[in-house]
């Protein structure tokens, strides 16, 4: 996203992925208003809107046999009024398209940075890995964007504060037949907890665990783990002979941190590299986004003149620091007070009494469809990177 901005503000940008394609099973599915909005203002929303996505309105969960109504997007002040659900690498594809018709956006697949050039202190290019060999890429600025495992900020040797999170992911998919609905939903069952995304014809299923338990887990028969999903989601009781072995299942290890310093002379770093998100309220692409658009407003002048100055740099953490603190406080919070819970216990809990109001009164259910939709602070495409600007 950053790279597509400078690009279209006539920014040369050359944007690395190690690998060969953008699928990864594992990255969400989410594109909120807030993101929807900037494709409104980048004037690509109706061509994003014309591939497969799922539209979600209001968002759901199952407390043991209750279901609760959470989010209710209708009321937000964007073009769109929900969620679109589309994997990730259908998005990053489409921007990816997008950015393409800009002479001054370079797309690298297959080139993964493994090291950092420093000169006279300061970080001055990325040393690559590619099918030809490595190769040394030189720029003014590099933006470490490479997520949660990000070699770019462990190089540069930035601090990490862990947050921590009590769970883990297990991530696998089982078909989706005719009559399931459409709702991607949160379930909660006895001391389970599980949520299901809607890929059209299979769901991607997150299931909850307590973190560092999957190596027990899986000591016991795959029968057993299928047993408890169907506890949780007893409609896919036809269906869990599709899940053999536990090669099936994958582990992913949610993590909640961030930099404390996003930068150094000659790099910044944005999204998942400067703060890991976890994946509660399904938060962490916007917030990247967010993060995109911020440095992208703040940075594209400046590079454009070839003087970033570390106060530049500065300028996009001060930008972004407090609604990446507000999230990430609004997520430990529901880890501590409610997923910890979940998974401690083998019991039904009683439905949590914010989520008891929010039964109550539904005009509520705008707060969460806020912060889950827009976030504490939404970034604008500002005219200076605006197309035409004459940067
Ligand atoms: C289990 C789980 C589920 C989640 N579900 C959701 C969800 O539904 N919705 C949501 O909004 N968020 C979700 N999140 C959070 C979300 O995935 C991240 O916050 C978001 O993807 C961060 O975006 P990013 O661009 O910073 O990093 P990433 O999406 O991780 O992208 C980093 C990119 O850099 C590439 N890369 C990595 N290292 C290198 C290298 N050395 N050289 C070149 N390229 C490299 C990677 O291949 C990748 O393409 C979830 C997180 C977890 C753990």
């Amino acid at each position: 996203m950053l790279g597509f901005l400078l690009a279209r503000a006539g920014v040369d940008v050359v944007v690395l992925e190690k690998h060969s394609d953008f699928l990864r099973d594992f990255r969400g599915d989410t594109i909120h208003p807030s993101t929807l909005e900037l494709m409104y203002e980048l004037g690509i929303l109706d061509d994003l809107l014309r591939r497969p996505h799922q539209e979600v309105r209001e968002l759901g969960g199952q407390i043991g046999n209750e279901f609760v109504m959470l989010a209710d997007f209708s009321h937000l002040v964007t073009h769109c009024k929900f969620i679109a659900l589309m994997p990730q690498w259908h998005f990053l594809d489409f921007l990816a398209e997008h950015a393409g018709r800009y002479p001054a956006f370079h797309l690298r697949m297959e080139t993964e940075a493994n090291d950092l050039i420093e000169e006279d202190g300061r970080i001055a290019g990325v040393r690559v890995k590619t099918v030809d060999g490595p190769q040394d890429i030189r720029a003014d600025l590099i933006v470490g964007a490479d997520g949660r495992h990000s070699i770019v900020r462990e190089k540069a040797g930035l601090h990490v504060d862990e947050l921590g999170a009590p769970m883990d992911v297990l991530w696998f998919r089982l078909s989706r037949r005719a009559g399931d609905g459409e709702q991607t939903l949160g379930r909660i069952v006895r001391g389970k907890m599980m949520v299901m995304l809607n890929r059209d014809d299979y769901w991607q299923c997150a299931y909850l665990i307590r973190k560092g338990d999957f190596d027990r887990i899986k000591q016991t028969a795959v029968a057993a783990f299928c047993a408890d999903v169907v506890s949780v989601a007893p409609f896919l009781s036809d269906r869990m002979h599709e899940l053999k072995t536990w090669d099936q299942v994958k582990l992913l290890t949610v993590r909640v941190d961030r930099l404390r310093q996003w930068y150094c002379p000659g790099l910044l770093c944005i999204g998942d590299a400067a703060h890991a998100m976890s994946p509660i309220g399904g938060v962490g692409i916007n917030l990247a986004i967010q993060d995109a658009v911020a440095a992208a407003n703040i940075l594209a002048s400046p590079l454009s003149r070839g003087t970033v100055s570390l106060a530049d740099l500065q300028r996009v953490q001060r930008r972004r620091e407090l609604p990446t603190r507000l999230t990430q406080k609004v997520q430990v919070f529901i880890q501590d007070r409610l997923i910890r819970r979940i998974l401690g216990s083998n019991e039904d809990i009683p439905v949590p009494w914010p989520v008891k109001l929010l039964k109550r009164y539904p005009f509520l259910r705008r707060i969460p469809a806020r912060i889950v939709g827009v976030g504490f602070r939404s970034e604008h495409v500002k005219p200076a990177v605006t197309e035409g600007r004459g940067l």
